[in-house]
């Protein structure tokens, strides 16, 4: 039989039930033995009465966090005496007629019963099993699963695959420092974390997979902040056959679609949609928060399009000149009339791409763009960012040869998951909604990560560590 949810509990008026749980909250009023049980569904409270003594006696002994099996009849509180505490059952009670303890807990490190704000992260992260049993963030990682369900059945439900790309890959141009992992077969040669999987899903477009979706990792080994981390989660998806208006529409119902699904309340249906240049008009910057009152629990959402194709940053070595980098996404495409300016190297600074951002509440939520799938236009773009035809050949050789062979029209999108879920729940920090977050400066307290290698280990992987 599987185990009854302590929210259902209350379906079963006058019947014998058999729960397990952990005990939230133990209170003795005199001869009755009040304790709260509680489970990921919620808490029931039980009765224990001094006539039957064995169990009294086993009750009179537990304490908070033990983890217990009860059986007991289900029945209503009294009148006037309904449990109004959060998460409670309360119009009921079960009188219990049996105890088993599973097994026992030391007192925590920390209370479990506060919204933890208070406590020390490296205290929290250390214990964060223990952490994770408070009912905020319980809360928070039950709704990121709920979400994603939403989003996979939409997109189910439009026909896209869900396929998975390689962890162990090799530097991605996304512009982030990699996180590398030295080759055991091969001395002296690295994988590379994937950064997204951006290229795969474009060659996933080539193979004729027409719509793919993943939810996908992408590890940037670059400084933290309290909306970043060192990995982050993506919601990936790449479409074939599609202009710029078909992935926008399809991500705006998708995401429409899975936070009313969870309850959120959005501003502005469709999502409004401001150019680059009035953005940065407007709000001088390319996020914003469109709220008249920013503590409001609305979700404005907004589209940014027509960014530059290049920006210029800093001066190059060779002289005063100012060099171009991509403003976004070197697989974005420019705009079809810009093609031919681009391949002529002319007025490059106002090429305007096919990129879109998604924003809410001040945050970018996501890119995408429609992709390049012309060999020699993505080659121009590589040359005017200042690679070599070698370099080229030697990062991107597969990708310009796959567009050889038949590259459909493509563009897609990422979203970022921690972020979204940070918005949805209010919370200011990642580590409110990952359940095995990093420290801020990227370690692990509980697994205690990163960590050394033992001798072997490093020999194996043809490493010399240097003593500093
Ligand atoms: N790969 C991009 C990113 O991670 C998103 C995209 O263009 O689909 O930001």
């Amino acid at each position: 039989m599987r185990k009854l949810n302590l929210s259902q509990v209350s379906q079963y008026l006058d019947k014998e039930v058999e729960l397990f749980g952990w005990i939230d909250v133990r209170r003795d009023h005199g001869k009755l033995i009040f304790l709260d049980l509680r489970d990921r569904s919620g808490k029931v409270q039980l009765v224990v009465a001094p006539s039957d003594k064995e169990t009294h006696a086993i009750a009179s002994g537990l304490r908070p966090e033990w983890v217990i099996k009860i059986t007991g009849i289900v029945a209503s509180r009294p009148e006037g005496m309904v449990n109004l505490k959060e998460g409670m059952s309360g119009k009921i009670e079960v009188k219990v007629s049996k105890i088993e303890v599973l097994s026992e807990a030391k007192t925590p490190p920390f209370a479990l019963d506060s919204d933890g704000r208070e406590i020390d992260e490296e205290i929290r992260l250390k214990y964060r099993y223990l952490d994770l049993r408070r009912a905020r963030l319980q809360k928070n990682l039950i709704l990121r699963s709920e979400f994603l369900k939403h989003i996979r059945d939409f997109l189910y439900n439009k026909d896209f695959l869900e396929i998975e790309t390689p962890m162990l890959t090799k530097s991605t141009p996304e512009g982030s420092r990699d996180f590398v992992v030295p080759s055991r077969l091969h001395s002296g040669k690295f994988y590379a974390l994937p950064q997204s999987p951006q290229q795969y899903k474009q060659l996933l477009m080539v193979a004729g997979f027409e719509r793919y979706f993943q939810i996908a990792r992408a590890m940037r080994d670059e400084d933290t902040r309290a909306d970043r981390g060192l990995e982050h989660t993506q919601i990936d998806l790449e479409m074939s056959f599609v202009e710029q208006k078909d992935v926008m529409s399809l991500v705006e119902e998708m995401v429409i679609f899975a936070s009313e699904k969870i309850g959120q309340k959005i501003m502005q249906k469709p999502f409004p949609i401001f150019t680059y240049d009035e953005a940065m008009e407007k709000f001088k910057a390319d996020k914003f928060d469109l709220r008249a009152d920013k503590d409001s629990k609305e979700l404005a959402f907004a589209w940014v399009v027509d960014f530059p194709v290049f920006s210029a940053e800093g001066g190059s070595a060779s002289g005063g000149e100012k060099a171009l980098t991509y403003s976004h996404n070197p697989f974005t495409a420019p705009k079809a009339d810009h093609v031919e300016n681009l391949l002529l190297g002319k007025n490059l600074e106002l090429l305007t791409s096919l990129q879109y951002d998604l924003v809410c509440n001040g945050h970018e939520v996501g890119g995408g763009g429609i992709r390049i799938n012309k060999p020699e236009v993505l080659e121009k773009v590589f040359e005017i960012l200042g690679h070599s035809k070698e370099e080229i050949r030697e990062k991107f050789g597969h990708m310009l040869d796959a567009f050889e062979y038949g590259a459909p029209p493509h563009g897609g999108i990422a979203l970022g998951l921690d972020r979204l879920i940070m918005m949805f729940q209010g919370e200011e920090a990642l580590r409110e909604v990952v359940a095995f977050p990093l420290t801020g400066d990227g370690r692990d307290p509980m697994m205690d990560s990163p960590s050394t290698l033992t001798k072997k280990q490093l020999e194996e992987l043809h490493i010399k560590v240097e003593e500093k």
